[in-house]
Parts: structure tokens; C-alpha cells; sequence
């Protein structure tokens, strides 16, 4: 028999250790665009592969309902003190277990059952939980919600303070999960003060950005910042609340015990390795290279004929039409047609889309992860080639077999993470 303590998982478990390791190479063979995703480093890993999976800490640092926990606070007290440093923020709290758990907890901090919330509209690029009618916000909340301009599809900020003053939110919520272009969160909080609303920002996607001055910060204007800590922010899969001493008594109830149970310290310890990360200089040097690669492969697209939404991008990502109101394919089409190449993206649906979300006009790619990789303005020219060389010709063996054969190029110059039967042969040789 296995012992218990100490054997891998190769021998444990064969089934889950055989697709992590085919995971790792799909991530590594292939090319990442998914705009919410990116690589990890492999501190932060370790840390989340830790016995702290073992621990129950509810409560927080100092005030906790578990023995044992004298280890969970130092790791805990340091995701939160970096968390404030890196946002300037006067409490933070690093225990929701995702970005749409940070976000409950706001709601619930924030508003009574019945209360009017006004959020951005899904298909203009907000998320779920701004009131999705399926969502929780959408069910226990009254939604009014805000757009983009039809002609410049940008956030229509007059059209959103109009509505602001007709619905009287009490609480307006703003951040986005495919919105190309920099949200102006100083017009948003005013706007929300003069109609009594406060505010929510979610930053889930850009709080890379935001970290290191690359786009303006929700936190002097906002009384609440959610984010999640996987994106951008290229931590663990996870969530953070950021807002002002005022309400850091109603937040932290609101996480625990309002909306969870025990945090999850093993993620709260990569959280803070992450978080360390993230305020080095080179942090920003990364940040700085993820908008210069969007702005490289928005021209080759541009360059190649796809239309953007809006025009281009001012961040970390970029809508394609591809389907340019029936000429082209749907988003459907092309997310298929580029898995098969190894080009990961996602179907997105573009403001005022004729087609369901299932399908969708647009595709949405994000250049976080590639830059991770270190891939530059060279690979994104180049990526933006192949990207529209399959677009346009979707059914084409030869396009995807050389498209293919680039994709496995590219990456192989650029390694990253080994699976653990390569690591143990690197090490035995
Ligand atoms: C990704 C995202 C979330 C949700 O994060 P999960 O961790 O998937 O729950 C919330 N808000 C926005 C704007 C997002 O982009």
C-alpha cells in the first residue's frame, strides 16, 4: 500500500494525476487570450498547495472561533496589509472565495432586500453579478442598469446619470468584464453622490492596471472596490474587498459569517505571496507590457481588416466583431475554429448584439497571460495574423494546419510551468 503521507499523486491517484499533467501541457503547448486568465507563478502555487488546506480559522486575524490559528493570522495579516498597501486602502478584506463572493458580500453589506441597484448591462460588457436577472443580484435586488453609446461604444456616462437620477439606485455598480476601454470611476462616484447612492467598483479584470497606476483608482471615489485576485492581479483564484474604516465592520460581518464559512487560508497564503509580488518594481514593468501587446495585437487585427468594438483598446483587452452584422462568422464559429488551432479565446457578445449570448458577434481577447510568458509586440503582430487568417478562412485545412504548426512554435519558445514526469526526468538526468 501507498503510505498515505508521503506518496505522490501519480501513484495515489492516477486518473487526476494524469489530467493534471495533460493540463499542464495544453496550457503550455497552446496559446492563452482568455482576457480573465493568466499563469501563475510557481510561489504562488506552492503556496496554495499547502496544509493549510487543513485549517478551519473562521473569524479574523486575532479573533478567531478555532484553535491553532497562529499561523493562519500571520498569513492572513499579510495578504490584508499588502492588499492595503498596493490599492491604498484603509481595510481590506482577503477571505471571499471568488470575485462573485466579494461581490455578494457588498450587496449584502450595502442594501436591504427590494433596494434599486444600477449596474451595467451584461451584453455591454458588465458581469453577472450586477444584477443578471438569474443572479443573485438580479433576484433579490430591483435592477435598473447602464450602457454603452451606440456610436462610439463607450459607457454613455450622460445616458447613466440620467438614470441614475429616474431610478434612484442606492447602490451603482460599476467595473466590467469586457469593456475595452478606461472606466472614469471619479464622474461614477460623483454622479452616485448626487443622487445619495454609493458605490460599488468592480475591478476584477484591471486591478493589475489599477495596482501600479496603469488606470485610474476606484478607491478614492468608490466606497466599495471588489476584485478578483486571478486575473490581472495574476494571483490565485479568489476574491478581495477593499473600502474605507467606516464600513470595515459591516464588510468583514458581511464575508463571514453573512455569506461564508471557513476562509480557505492555503488560498489566502498564495493570495499574500501573489500580493508581494505585485509590489515589486517589475510588477509594473509587466503591467505596462500587457497594455503595449494589446495595443500591438489591436493594430495587427485592425491591420488585417477585423473591426474592434470601440475602436481599439485602452487596457488589457479587445472585442473583435467577427461577425460584422453577417459578413463574417459567428463568435461560436471562431472560438471553435481557433480552439482547434490552439488559440484559446472566448465567444463574446458585442453592445447591441443580434446574436444570443450562446453564440455572439464578437470574441474577447486579453493578453495577460502571453505577456506572463514574456511574448512581446512581435508575437502579438503575428498573433493578430493568425487570429484573422483562421476568422477568415474557418474551414481551411492548410490555413489550420500551418496556423497550427505556428501556434506550437511560438510557444515552444516561450516555456513556463513542466509536468512533474518531465521535472523528475530533468532532475534524474
Ligand atoms: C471575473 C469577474 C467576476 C467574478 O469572478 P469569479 O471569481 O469568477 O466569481 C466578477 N466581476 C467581474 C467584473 C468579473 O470580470
Amino acid at each position: 500500500m501507498v503510505n498515505f503521507f508521503t506518496a505522490d499523486i501519480s501513484e495515489a491517484d492516477p486518473l487526476i494525476s494524469n489530467a493534471i499533467n495533460d493540463e499542464v501541457r495544453r496550457q503550455v503547448d497552446g496559446l492563452e487570450l482568455i482576457a480573465s486568465e493568466n499563469f501563475v507563478s510557481e510561489a504562488v502555487l506552492e503556496a496554495a498547495g499547502t496544509v493549510f488546506t487543513n485549517k478551519y480559522a473562521e473569524g479574523y486575524p486575532g479573533k478567531r472561533y478555532y484553535g491553532g490559528c497562529e499561523f493562519a493570522d500571520v498569513v492572513e495579516q499579510a495578504a490584508i496589509d499588502r492588499a492595503k498597501e498596493i490599492f491604498g486602502a484603509e481595510h481590506a478584506n482577503v477571505q471571499p472565495h471568488s470575485g462573485a463572493q466579494a461581490n455578494m458580500a457588498v450587496l449584502l453589506a450595502a442594501l436591504d432586500h427590494g433596494d434599486t441597484i444600477l449596474g451595467m448591462n451584461l451584453s455591454h460588457g458588465g458581469h453577472l453579478t450586477h444584477g443578471h436577472p438569474l443572479n443573485f443580484s438580479g433576484i433579490n435586488y430591483k435592477v435598473a442598469d447602464y450602457g454603452v453609446d451606440r456610436e462610439s461604444e463607450q459607457i454613455d456616462y450622460d445616458a447613466l446619470e440620467r438614470s441614475a437620477e429616474e431610478n434612484r439606485p442606492k447602490l451603482l455598480i460599476c467595473g466590467a468584464s469586457a469593456y475595452p476601454r478606461t472606466i472614469d470611476f471619479d464622474r461614477i462616484g460623483a454622479i452616485a453622490r448626487g443622487v445619495g447612492a454609493k458605490v460599488m467598483a468592480d475591478i476584477a479584470h484591471i486591478a493589475g492596471l489599477v495596482a501600479t497606476g496603469l488606470h485610474p483608482s476606484p478607491v478614492p471615489h468608490c466606497e466599495f472596490v471588489t476584485t478578483t485576485t486571478h486575473k490581472t492581479l495574476r494571483g490565485p483564484r479568489g476574491g478581495l474587498i477593499l473600502t474605507r474604516e467606516e464600513f470595515a465592520k459591516v464588510i468583514d460581518r458581511s464575508v463571514f459569517p453573512g455569506v461564508q464559512g471557513g476562509p480557505l487560508v492555503h488560498i489566502i497564503a498564495a493570495k499574500a505571496v501573489a500580493f508581494g509580488e505585485a509590489l515589486r518594481d517589475d510588477f509594473k514593468t509587466y503591467q505596462q507590457q500587457i497594455l503595449d501587446n494589446a495595443k500591438a495585437l489591436a493594430d495587427s487585427l485592425s491591420g488585417t481588416g477585423l473591426r474592434l468594438v470601440s475602436g481599439g483598446t485602452d487596457n488589457h483587452l479587445l472585442l473583435v466583431d467577427v461577425y460584422e452584422g453577417g459578413k463574417g462568422i459567428t463568435g461560436k464559429e471562431a472560438e471553435k475554429a481557433l480552439d482547434e488551432v490552439h488559440i484559446t479565446v472566448n465567444k463574446n457578445t458585442i453592445p447591441f448584439d443580434t446574436q444570443k449570448p450562446f453564440v455572439a458577434s464578437g470574441i474577447r481577447l486579453g493578453t495577460p497571460a502571453l505577456t506572463t510568458r514574456g511574448m512581446k509586440e512581435p508575437e502579438m503582430q503575428k498573433i493578430g495574423e493568425m487570429i484573422a487568417a483562421i476568422v477568415r478562412e474557418p474551414k481551411s485545412d492548410d490555413v489550420k494546419t500551418r496556423v497550427r504548426e505556428e501556434v506550437a512554435e511560438m510557444a515552444a519558445r516561450f516555456p513556463m510551468y513542466r509536468s512533474r514526469g518531465e521535472r523528475d526526468a530533468n532532475a534524474a538526468g
